[in-house]
């Protein structure tokens, strides 16, 4: 089949992406009777690619600096995006698969885009130092430590490892709403920034 035929519409009023081409389909070889997707994008990524990191949690994300591409580890598979616009997405079921899960990915792209135009460089810069140096202890630093329960772990280091991990959000810890623990969430302001706070689910309103 020509790129033509292979071509869809997905986000007619994308920012930035909006019609993809499925250039390949292969065994998956980490996944027997499931298969690997290559597809081509309709723009390239390389501005977005930054942006789009940090709107995933940490344990989601391996993006490597040196060659801008970012690896997500989403819905059950891993889904590696170019700056070319490539994406390739393994343990995947079929064609239809692939559409449906990039879909999501799509509209992701096209909101880190948007936000891309007001987002200060060094900001988004000194927010992709942070996430890629942190671990459950930083974060546990600045939880209130209390083993209250109330996000549904059994402890606060349960909790921290679980965020990193993209398994539960910060606004589980409803004692950080708390006058009393205001300190904390001081804390977690400033080793998270607003866009790490947000990415790690607290909701401030
Ligand atoms: S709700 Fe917060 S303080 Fe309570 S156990 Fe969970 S992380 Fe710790």
């Amino acid at each position: 089949m020509t790129d033509e035929e292979n071509k869809h519409l997905i986000l007619a009023d994308g920012a930035l992406v909006k019609e993809v081409i499925i250039k390949e389909i292969r065994p998956c070889i980490v996944a027997e009777g499931m298969v690997r997707v290559l597809m081509q994008l309709d723009s390239p990524l390389d501005t977005v690619i930054p942006i789009l990191m940090v709107t995933y949690p940490p344990g989601k994300v391996n993006y490597l600096k040196n060659k801008n591409i970012l690896t997500l580890s989403l819905f059950d598979r891993l889904i590696t995006i170019y700056p070319s616009g490539k994406v390739s997405m393994n343990k995947t079921i079929d064609e239809e698969d692939a559409l449906e899960t990039l879909t999501k990915i799509m509209n992701d792209i096209n909101q880190a885009h948007l936000h891309q135009s007001h987002t200060d460089t060094s900001e988004q810069q000194d927010a992709q130092e942070r996430l890629s140096n942190m671990g459950p202890l930083d974060l546990y630093h600045c939880l209130p430590q209390t083993g209250c329960g109330d996000c549904g772990e059994a402890t606060c280091t349960a909790f921290a490892m679980k965020l990193l991990a993209g398994d539960t959000t910060l606004d589980r810890c409803t004692p950080l709403k708390e006058p009393e623990h205001s300190n904390k969430l001081r804390c977690l302001e400033k080793l998270l920034g607003k866009p790490l706070m947000a990415t790690l689910g607290w909701n401030s309103g």
